[in-house]
């Protein structure tokens, strides 16, 4: 929250610039209004995803050639962010989403135009996990000084959390490429806690928490207002509504879960939530940790699910917008009731243009998961 609300002070901060800027426009007013920006980017500790000197740099850039901002998104969540903080704006931002197909981002692997995309825009928000680690080697060799880069998982900083293990779950190989030692090898695995051999590795998916994602739009409107100062009082407030939003469906979710009689979701699938269930107080179970590559449960994983809906006498079983629901349905078969229903939470790992045209945004998939959890949550 300290965090947030530094980040909040600076907004004010960038808005009062810009304001005080627009008092003496003209020649001196452009140079009034950098210097004021200046000194607060340059006292600004906000967040390790953003350098300051590259920013300050992308600015003065950005001021001089006075064209449109291209701003590149890996992943739907940033890309729909900046679009709520642009608003009507459009004609000012050149926006890309990547992973613009069906493409699981665990999957993906950029293509040449890609790469040229990344390499010549003036702000590229990526997440910063082990999906997108193909971005560090193009971030490498990007010769581009000006670009601000905004990698999610440093910008929330202490809220990152390392990837979990707990009891029941298949212990992820991060090691192993192949998918050949799926299955008898992990017999050991089961109900270690603690254990030290396993890779500590963050859970990259920050943008399932809607406390994290006000971080992150506040951060992003900071940068796009510092690349066009013009409208950056625009920007802040379109930015200011857009986190109300975000405030208010998260406090849906704390009144939700803490009226809901039962509270812990099982998945019958691969967990990518934990970041939404920690803000509740949500219990869980599941299948696999993060996103591991891994989709083969064992036996033991199975009868240990099957046990976990039995005892909590669970009416419902969790699974991501990806999943064959096999699993599920082994564990619905095997278990006493055998009648419990399936639902779909969706982490929005591939999301397409086509789904935006029609209307879904961040929220609105968010909205919908807070449906789908209530419903888990209940004993109906
Ligand atoms: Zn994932």
């Amino acid at each position: 929250m300290k965090r947030f609300i530094s980040i909040i002070l600076i907004l004010t901060l960038v808005a009062t610039a810009v304001l005080s800027g627009c008092a003496q426009r003209g020649q001196a007013g452009g140079d009034a209004v950098s210097l004021a920006l200046s000194s607060e980017i340059q006292n600004w500790e906000g967040t390790d995803g953003v350098s300051a000197a590259a920013l300050l740099g992308s600015m003065k850039k950005a001021q001089d050639k006075g064209g449109k901002l291209s701003i590149v998104c890996t992943t739907f969540p940033q890309y729909d962010w900046v679009r709520q903080i642009v608003g009507d704006s459009t004609d000012r931002v050149d926006l890309t989403l990547l992973l613009n197909s069906r493409i699981d981002l665990h999957s993906y692997q950029p293509s040449v135009g890609d790469i040229v995309r990344i390499s010549e825009c003036d702000l590229f928000i990526y997440v910063g996990g082990e999906s997108d680690g193909w971005v560090e080697d193009i971030l490498e060799r990007v010769v581009n000084d000006d670009m601000i880069v905004i990698n999610m998982i440093e910008t929330i900083g202490d809220s990152a959390k390392i990837e979990e293990v707990i009891e029941g779950m298949e212990k992820d190989s991060h090691d192993g490429d192949g998918d050949g030692n799926i299955g008898d090898a992990d017999d050991d695995g089961h109900g270690g806690d603690g254990d030290d051999e396993h890779d500590e590795e963050y859970d990259e998916h920050v943008w399932l928490s809607l406390k994290n994602a006000q971080i992150l739009c506040a951060v992003i409107a900071y940068v796009i207002s510092a690349l066009d100062v013009e409208y950056a009082e625009t920007y802040q407030n379109n930015a200011t509504g857009y986190i109300e939003k975000l405030d208010s469906l998260d406090s849906e979710y704390q009144k939700a879960v803490s009226s809901a009689p039962v509270k812990t979701l099982l998945f019958g699938d691969r967990f990518p939530f934990r970041y939404l269930v920690d803000d509740y107080g949500i219990g869980y179970y599941a299948a696999f940790s993060g996103c591991s590559a891994e989709t083969e449960a064992s036996f033991d994983t199975i009868i240990f699910l099957t046990e976990k809906v039995d005892e909590l006498g669970l009416k419902s079983i969790m699974v991501t917008e990806s999943s064959d629901k096999r699993l599920a349905e082994t564990i619905i078969r095997e278990s006493n009731l055998g009648n419990q229903q399936i639902l779909v939470l969706d982490a929005m790992q591939s999301v397409t243009i086509s789904d935006e045209t029609s209307g879904t945004t961040y929220l609105s998939i968010m909205e919908s998961n807070l449906n789908t959890i209530k419903e888990a949550l209940s004993y109906s």
